[in-house]
């Protein structure tokens, strides 16, 4: 893990709108097919691709093909958080719309997952709800399942609500992220359990203050190990969302030893990270999901992905030395 100080460093530059514009102003350029294919590019075209496989649909459904022909499975985010406008958030449904059209008619596996602030939320919340409802009134009949991502701290206590509020509604193809590093997270997983909801497991991605969050790496570990031990006996097909091998054994190790089948959940990471372990736990018979993130909007999720893991930095920094040549 980076420091907490080049972590906050990377947050920033995420947020920031001026650098966001700058980015996507340049177009990431389309990987061949048949370097997909081959799926481990040593040296890519663009050190964006890593992490993001393009910036249209057909980018992510070609890289979705080439995890399928590996024995992975996907779920696709396209990319876009916090929009400040009514009618940002209506081109950001109308998108999703679109994905589940393309993916449907793909032949690929109908799993999404999207952000509140895309659909809306800090414009206003019966709008967001009013498109995520849209988006599951096509994706749920079409055999979809959607996934409410978790954003910051702030957003914590609306989004729980909103979904648990669509789930007392009838909607059952949905689930949620918690993170371990909030203090409510434990209590929230009590809950959500109860319901007989799907959930996903995280550390959390964004930077909270002490007097929401453990601020310890050794505390959030703990703190997901527990929430990790609950949701393998008792939830619901949970997803097990980490990197971190130490996680993974102990993942593993807890559920040889309950009795938990390799079918009653999946493990889930992100779409160019720790492919190594991907494919030593698909090779060992777990299940696993990549998140498949694509659209021009590939900034502020670039971004911490380089604040998580120091070796991430030298990767883009050798991809642009390499390309400079
Ligand atoms: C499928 C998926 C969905 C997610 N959805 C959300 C969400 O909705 N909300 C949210 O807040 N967060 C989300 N996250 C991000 C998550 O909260 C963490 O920020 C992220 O996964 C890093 O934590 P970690 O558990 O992987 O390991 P860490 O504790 O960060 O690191 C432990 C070890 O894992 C490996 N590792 C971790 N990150 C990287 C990396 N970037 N590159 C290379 N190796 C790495 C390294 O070996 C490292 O030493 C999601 C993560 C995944 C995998």
């Amino acid at each position: 893990m980076l420091g907490s100080a080049s972590k906050a460093f990377f947050h920033l530059l995420a947020q920031s709108r001026t650098l966001k514009k700058l980015a996507t102003r340049v177009a990431m350029r389309s990987e061949p097919p048949a370097r997909l294919r081959s799926w481990r590019p040593r040296t890519p075209a663009s050190v964006v691709h890593r992490f993001v496989p393009g910036e249209t649909v057909e980018d992510a459904i070609r890289a979705a093909r080439v995890l399928e022909a590996h024995g992975l499975t996907e779920t696709f985010d396209h990319l876009g958080e916090s929009v400040t406008t009514l009618a940002e958030a209506v081109a950001a449904t109308r998108d999703y719309l679109d994905v589940v059209r393309a993916v449907t008619q793909s032949g690929v596996e109908r799993n999404i997952s999207l952000k509140l602030t895309q659909l809306g939320l800090d414009v206003d919340r019966a709008s967001a709800v009013d498109h995520l409802r849209k988006i599951l009134e096509l994706a749920e009949p079409a055999g979809f399942f959607v996934r409410i991502d978790m954003e910051s701290s702030k957003y914590t206590e609306l989004t729980l609500e909103i979904f648990e509020t669509l789930w007392q509604q009838g909607y059952r193809q949905i689930g949620v992220v918690l993170q371990s590093d909030l203090y409510r997270s434990e209590d929230d997983l009590r809950r959500i359990n109860a319901l007989g909801a799907r959930i996903r497991l995280v550390k959390g991605a964004y930077r909270e203050p002490k007097s929401v969050a453990y601020q310890k790496k050794a505390d959030v570990d703990a703190a997901y190990v527990r929430m990790m031990n609950v949701l393998l006996t008792e939830g619901n097909y949970p997803a097990i969302a980490t990197h971190d091998p130490a996680m993974v054994d102990l993942t593993r190790r807890w559920a040889a030893e309950h009795g938990v089948a390799s079918d009653r959940f999946e493990f889930q990471m992100l779409y160019g990270i720790r492919r190594d372990l991907q494919v030593m736990l698909v090779d060992s018979g777990y299940r696993v999901r990549i998140y498949v993130p694509f659209g021009r909007d590939w900034f502020p999720y670039f971004m911490r992905r380089l604040g998580e893991h120091p070796a991430n930095v030298a990767f883009v920094l050798r991809g642009i030395v390499s390309e400079g040549r």
